[in-house]
This record gives C-alpha cells, structure tokens and sequence, in this order.
C-alpha cells in the first residue's frame, strides 16, 4: 500500500498521530479529558501510534499537529487563556483550514466563534475560526442533550452553560436539537458549528466515548491527511477489544 508521508523526519513506516490537548489545565471541565483518551485508546486500537501533547499557556507549540481537541471552562478560565489563545490564532486558523481535524467543546467552542459576552460584560474575542457568537445569560442552561446529525446519526451528552450561541449565516450547525436540551441557544434548535473539519459542541459527557463515529472521524480524517489513507492494523485482540468498548457505548 502507498503511504504518503508528509512528514519526513517521522520515517515512512510511521504510524504516528500527534494529538494536541489544548489547555487542559484551564479547559478541561465535566470529564472532557475523556475525549483525548478516547482518541488516543482507538487510534491505538487500530494500529496507529497515538502521542498526546499537553498545551498549556506559554509551552511550545508541537512540530506535527493531526487533531486538536480543546475542553469547556468556566468563564474564568476561559479569561485566562484567551490571550495565549491569540498567540496560537494563526497557527490554529491555518490548521483548520488545510482541514486538521479539531473538537471544541463548550468553552474553546465559544472563543473559536467571533466572540463571547459573558454574563459580567466582559467581552472576550475569539479566534474567528467559526462564524458564531455567544452572549451570556444568567439563566444557566444544564442537562441531557440529544441531537441527530446527518453525518453522525444521533449524538449524546449533556450541556451546562450560561453563554448562547448564535451561528452566523453560512455557518453550518453541528445537529439539531429534536428532544432534550437546549443546544446553542434554546431558540431555533441549532446545536454546535462545523466549519472545514472542525467540530464546535456544548456536548459534555464526556463526548467521545459514548459517540465513536465523532472519534472515528477525528482519527479517520488525521490518517488520511497525514498518511494518505486510513487503513487500521489490528489483531483479534484489538479488534475485540475496539467491538467490546462499542458495545458499552451502544444506546440503542
Ligand atoms: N463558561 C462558559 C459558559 O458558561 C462555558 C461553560 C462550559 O464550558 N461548560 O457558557
């Protein structure tokens, strides 16, 4: 099989997949660290070879990017990362752009929109890399929350926010909202935002153990990218094993 290797220094029989955590200190609230772990566990079980890199404010940026995955925080949080944010705006920018794939959940959905308003005044800019804008209300938004999405069928998880999300035209929502929850901003049934490859949610749960097609995506997409195709290596064993935590998963 050809492997198209971008990345000469890694060797051609390289099956690496560099995962970016994005302030995992700051941005990492109701278990959304579970969304790397599940990345890097598939990957592995389909024979790549998963390196997770934890990005903080003021670390160095990683050579090789394949996914990036970013958490929800409470608004301080998200304060106290913005400016860092700003730093690695163009880098982000450019990476959604050549369509790496990336999973903003809630609070680094909120600053990868145009900006939020948070329930104190405070405007923070975001990076633009999705036509939304969030304002703050003081009425929180929390619990179960279910959408279906062409792609992905029907997704799973709970929302707990105070920010509304209005996506701008020409911005393509995640799903719709059809029974639980109020998704972007309990008015015209609209949840999260994908633009090129990257995915915005409210879902917390954490996400990606309990919707693998997202996970599958993310890894699918960074294979192809990276290596031209997606072509999982696995044994009997992997290959139970990836079955075994499917069928946990099923909420059928
Ligand atoms: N602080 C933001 C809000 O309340 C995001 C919350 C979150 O990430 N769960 O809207």
């Amino acid at each position: 099989t050809a492997v198209h290797n971008n990345d000469a220094s890694s060797g051609a029989q390289s099956r690496r997949l560099d995962i970016v955590s994005l302030y995992p200190k700051d941005m990492n609230i109701y278990g959304d660290y579970g969304n790397v772990l599940t990345v890097s566990r598939r990957a592995a079980l389909y024979g790549y070879e998963p390196v997770v890199h934890q990005y903080n404010q003021g670390d160095q940026w990683p050579e090789h990017v394949d996914i990036v995955l970013g958490g929800g925080g409470q608004d301080n949080g998200q304060k106290k990362i913005v400016d860092d944010l700003f730093e690695r705006a163009d880098t982000l920018r450019d990476l959604a752009r050549q369509g790496v794939p990336m999973l903003m959940i809630c609070g680094m959905y909120q600053l990868f929109g145009q900006y939020f308003e948070t329930i104190d005044g405070t405007r923070l800019e975001g990076i633009g890399i999705m036509g939304v804008h969030t304002v703050g209300q003081d009425v929180r938004m929390i619990g179960n929350l279910t959408e279906t999405s062409e792609e992905f069928d029907k997704i799973i998880g709970y929302e707990n926010h105070s920010g509304q999300t209005f996506l701008h035209e020409g911005t393509e929502p995640l799903g719709r909202v059809e029974f639980d929850g109020t998704g972007n901003n309990g008015e015209d049934h609209t949840e999260g935002a994908r633009v090129h490859n990257v995915i915005g949610t409210y879902m917390h749960g954490s996400l990606l153990p309990k919707n693998p097609k997202i996970a599958d995506f993310l890894i699918r997409t960074a294979a192809e990218r990276r290596y031209g195709v997606f072509e999982p290596i696995q044994n009997d064993q992997m290959r139970n094993e990836l079955a075994r935590i499917d069928r946990i998963a099923d909420r059928a």
